[in-house]
């Protein structure tokens, strides 16, 4: 008992949500101690890598030709493999010389990452090797809705429904999840970035103006919503002031946009989502439906942090829904979990273990 407190305190459990948009990482007793998007940024032809994270995310779209600024996991799938892995060997690495660098013998970590569920077993064999060749001990990999409802705190390896929907930047998950395993589930490759689009779309379309991705993506965070607000009654919208170019005369042009108008941007791309978590229910077998509509629908990622998006969601479900708390960080505290509880990690299907 005393031999495995100390093996525990003497260990480092590193969880990583190798995201579409964002990776974030968490070390056991430290919490989050990583959030950076998913980019990375090489020599065109040397195939270098020159940034990873914050720093490669600056570069997009301002990048000269002989550079090249990727964002690995985009669709859900792993887009470019070499990225993947140098970005997940890069902070495996910065994580373990931290803790050398303060001069503590730990020995090498153990990882557990939450990757999108349409990754395939190839892939899911390669980001494994890619972990273990950082200089991991062991890794496990979750599958994302498994993760995001284990961070959730929802009890998963209950013999009871649970759904949880997982918006992210490039794909929405959605899953239902009983004694511990996915029962069904749904990546769907319609997430942030298409809400992102779907505002630059709109603007064009109405204003003949063009927004830059990284401004259409703020005016979505600053306004963005998916059932009326209150204060739009009382007509007071919230706004944004954005800049772009005019394809009127291609100069820079200012623009006012409220969010009773980037509302009915966005809702194409919500209705998408939402449909398919109707289609789950219509699939889930009924025993569970019936769990699912008493306990509700678990929301996560950066998706989940829409305005009213939980309000819409029960509305047209019937079902009770609610935002878990930090939804940017759910992925990742699953992770950090499943590596803690001894049981969860038998019971929960990750791929892999020690070597
Ligand atoms: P992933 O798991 O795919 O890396 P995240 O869960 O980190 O994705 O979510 C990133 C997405 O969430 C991005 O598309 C981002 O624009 C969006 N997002 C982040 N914060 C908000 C917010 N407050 N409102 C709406 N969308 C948001
Ligand atoms: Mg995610």
């Amino acid at each position: 008992m005393i031999l495995e407190k100390l093996w525990r305190l003497a260990t480092l459990d590193v969880g990583i949500d190798l995201g579409t948009a964002n990776t974030v990482v968490h070390v056991r007793g430290k919490g989050v101690v990583i959030k950076q998007p998913s980019v990375v940024a090489r020599q065109m032809k040397s195939k270098e890598i020159l940034a990873i994270g914050d720093e490669a995310k600056k570069m997009l779209g301002k990048n000269p030709a002989n550079i090249e600024v990727v964002r690995p996991l985009r669709d859900g799938v792993i887009a470019d493999f070499d990225a993947a892995e140098a970005m997940l060997k890069h902070y495996i690495v910065e994580v373990h010389e931290y803790y050398k660098g303060l001069g503590m013998k730990i020995p090498r970590p153990r990882v557990a990452i939450g990757i999108p569920s349409g990754v395939t077993e190839v892939e899911r064999r390669a980001v494994q090797e890619a972990a273990l060749s950082a200089g991991a001990r062991a890794a496990f990999l979750v599958e994302e809705p498994m993760a995001a409802a284990i961070g959730a705190g929802l009890q998963v390896q209950k013999p009871e429904g649970h759904m949880v929907c997982d918006i992210g930047g490039g794909t929405s998950e959605i899953g239902v999840i009983s004694l511990g395993g996915l029962v069904l589930n749904r990546s769907l490759r319609v997430a942030g970035d298409e809400l992102t689009e779907s505002i630059m779309n709109y603007v064009r379309l109405k204003y003949n103006m063009l927004l830059g991705e990284s401004t259409a993506e703020e005016v979505k965070i600053a306004v963005g919503s998916a059932y009326p607000l209150k204060r739009e009654k009382e007509g007071n919208p919230l706004q944004v002031v954005v800049r772009g170019r005019s394809l009127d005369n291609g100069l820079p042009k200012s623009l006012k946009l409220d969010s009773v108008e980037i509302r009915e941007a966005m809702m194409p791309v919500i209705n998408q989502i939402l449909s398919e978590i109707h289609l789950i229910i219509e699939e889930t077998p009924p025993d569970l439906v019936s769990d699912i509509l008493e306990k509700g629908l678990v929301m996560a990622g950066g998706g989940a942090l829409i305005r009213n998006i939980d309000k819409l969601i029960s509305e047209q479900t019937g079902m009770p829904v609610w935002v878990t708390e930090n939804p940017l960080e759910a992925v990742v505290r699953g992770c950090a979990k499943v590596l803690e509880d001894d049981k969860l990690l038998s019971k929960v299907r990750v791929v892999g273990g020690l070597r």
